[in-house]
């Protein structure tokens, strides 16, 4: 089936990917920093599915465990606050993936801008720096949340 969808889409969901482990798995989030060229290339595609799979036991284990998102499944949400502001503003011209990697960049930034507290994750900071920071607008300014 990915064969079938078109390269941005499955690069939005790469995205997606990228917040299942910041979020879940540390160790997969290095794992993924390792082969991040091998997954844009939309080449190998029984990586790709490796890598569905093991998202999709991320979320699922999320899910299962706060149903009612009371606590830990909120952390899903990481990027996407953001990330829907900036689909509305940009009036959906940017797929939901590329949103959510711009919302977790600015997450991040709005983080490190707001936080004194150092021991924040580190693949957050990570996230930011190796897959991007760059918004589509040249005259954007960092968020200043305090
Ligand atoms: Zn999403």
């Amino acid at each position: 089936m990915l064969r079938t969808l078109p390269p941005r889409e499955i690069r939005g969901g790469l995205a997606e990917c990228i917040k299942h482990d910041v979020i879940r798995d540390a160790e997969g989030f290095a794992n993924l920093e390792t082969n991040i060229g091998r997954a844009l290339a939309l080449l190998d595609f029984d990586y790709l599915n490796d890598l569905i799979a093991h998202n999709v036991e991320i979320k699922a284990k999320v899910v299962t465990a706060d149903p009612l998102e009371r606590g830990e499944r909120a952390h899903l949400n990481f990027g996407h606050t953001f990330g829907h502001a900036i689909e509305t503003t940009l009036n959906y011209k940017k797929s939901h993936g590329e949103c959510v990697a711009l919302g977790m960049a600015a997450a991040a930034e709005a983080r490190d801008r707001s936080c004194a507290d150092r021991r924040c994750d580190a693949p957050a900071d990570r996230s930011r720096d190796r897959f991007g920071r760059a918004c589509p607008r040249a005259d954007c300014k960092p968020i200043q949340t305090c």
